[in-house]
């Protein structure tokens, strides 16, 4: 298909079809993997001061192997069908690459919020939410929306509400979203967990070093050269985290204006500039980039889009200089930009498996909401106690004693944000690694994306086998 008329939805196809070659299962199972199992378009009147505005919204549940279905709500002038259904189906596979046990889903609202009051849009997040209440499309066992592009947990918190005022006698109510203010049932470490999970998976990758030697780059994401697209959640926490850990972040792009810095930009400093300016042009000591798509092609190792799809097309994909692309947002290549790049020999860290973190940490607030337990509340003190009796023994032992600091150190018990980040970290790296072994035990398979499918399809392929459907 030409770029002109590019499917998102049928990009996501082209990129399954070519992980299926190398998969076991027959055409009905893959068929059956690939199809959007629901999809729901609604239209709805929504008063907008002294008048009334006919709102369009999606919501799609892609598969139902597993349920609930998960998958967040994007609000944006840009949605349409097409993109919804593909969105539905990169989180089906995402679920499935990072072990979360949940079909996958997606829900878009076709407004600019910039453009409405908070009063309009918790109008209309509550109406939409009603909408999919009215026909069977939320509910902790059936649907779990989370945030996405345009929306945070202060719309996760208008839909628990309506939710729950809708289904007063539903005791798992808060489990029907995620995403939501800690007050509201959310988990401590949400909000972070996308951005933070793309630091951990750019580091992973980073770590090896057979990569890292054929990219001609040292080990380590210490000293590598960041370019960020998108300083929302995602793009603001992912250089928040790769600066603490010492990359050197070196452009910022927003759809307003980009900056460039080769000796490193400070993150906060530059996120309080856009706050205070409007936009991230005359930053202190770095240069203007005002066609902010350039961007994208200045210098560095690792170039992060954390925006929108399609950012990376035919028409820049050979200007790309990264030697790394993490797909922080959903689809920021097309399917030609793709081929372009691997061609180049670029690590291409894919979008269902690097910002996996978010739907990671949804999960760990869904198990919260449905066990009504704080994580941490059974086993914090009784770990303080035993970590307190294992340093008493070890100094009457040793005849050495520890300094308050170390031994305050070492007796901590685990708070949730403990917890979270910790279960985020390890199922970051552990799947990276089965999609790294799935390349490199695979022969044909030359990216990470085609063994990142091959990983999801293989695993939802057993689901439906086991579930007796097919012979
Ligand atoms: P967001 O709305 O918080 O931030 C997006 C940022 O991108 C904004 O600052 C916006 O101004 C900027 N932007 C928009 N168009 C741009 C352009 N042309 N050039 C440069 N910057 C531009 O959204 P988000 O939640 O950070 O989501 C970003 C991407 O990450 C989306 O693709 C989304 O699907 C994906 N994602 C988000 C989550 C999550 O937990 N929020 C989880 C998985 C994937």
């Amino acid at each position: 298909m030409s770029e002109n008329h590019y499917s998102f939805f049928k990009g996501v196809e082209r990129n399954f079809d070519k992980a299926a070659k190398f998969t076991r299962f027959s055409k009905g199972i893959l068929e059956q993997i690939k199809a959007c199992n629901s999809i729901l378009r609604v239209k709805f009147p929504v008063r907008i001061g002294d008048h009334v505005e006919v709102i369009e919204a999606y919501r799609v549940q892609h598969s139902h192997h597993k349920t609930p279905c998960k998958g967040g709500i994007r609000f944006s002038m840009e949605v349409n069908q097409d993109e919804v259904m593909a969105l539905a189906a990169l989180m089906t596979y995402k679920c499935a690459v990072v072990n979360v046990p949940f079909g996958g889903a997606k829900g878009g609202v076709k407004i600019d919020p910039h453009k409405y009051s908070i009063a309009d849009l918790e109008r209309i997040t509550r109406r939409y939410t009603a909408e999919l209440c009215k026909k069977n499309f939320i509910g902790p066992g059936i649907d779990v929306p989370a945030p996405d592009y345009g929306t945070s947990s202060r719309e996760m918190s208008w839909i628990v509400d309506t939710y729950i005022s809708l289904n007063p006698h539903d005791v798992n109510a808060s489990g029907c979203v995620t995403g939501k203010p800690v007050s509201q049932g959310g988990v401590r470490g949400r909000t972070e967990a996308t951005g933070l999970g793309v630091f951990f998976g750019v580091r992973e990758a980073c770590a090896i070093q057979e990569d890292m030697e054929r990219l001609g780059l040292e080990v380590g994401i210490k000293g590598k050269r960041i370019i960020i697209q998108g300083l929302g959640n995602v793009g603001y926490h992912a250089a928040k985290y790769c600066q603490e850990a010492g990359a050197i972040i070196v452009g910022l792009i927003e759809y307003n204006g980009a900056i460039y810095n080769k000796d490193g930009i400070d993150v906060e400093a530059a996120q309080a500039h856009r706050a205070t300016h409007g936009s991230l042009l005359n930053f202190p000591g770095a240069t203007n980039i005002v066609e902010p798509a350039e961007g994208l092609e200045q210098d560095c190792d690792i170039l992060i889009p954390a925006a929108l799809e399609s950012v990376i097309h035919k028409g820049n994909a050979d200007r790309i200089k990264a030697k790394i692309v993490g797909e922080a947002a959903n689809g920021p290549l097309t399917p030609d930009a793709d081929e372009i790049l691997n061609k180049k020999g670029t690590l291409i860290i894919p979008d269902m498996y690097l910002n996996a973190g978010g739907v990671t940490v949804s999960y760990f607030e869904w198990l919260k909401n449905l066990s009504h337990v704080r994580y941490g509340r059974l086993e914090k003190r009784f770990s303080e106690n035993r970590y307190t009796d294992i340093v008493n023994s070890i100094e009457e032992l040793t005849h050495k004693k520890l300094s308050e600091a170390e031994r305050k150190l070492i007796m901590r018990g685990p708070d949730e944000i403990d917890l979270v980040h910790s279960g985020l970290e390890d199922t970051m790296i552990g799947s990276y690694r089965e999609i790294r072994d799935t390349l490199a035990s695979t022969p044909g398979v030359e990216d990470m994306r085609t063994a990142a499918f091959i990983c999801a399809i293989n695993k939802i392929g057993v689901a439906y086998e086991e579930l007796g459907i097919f012979p």
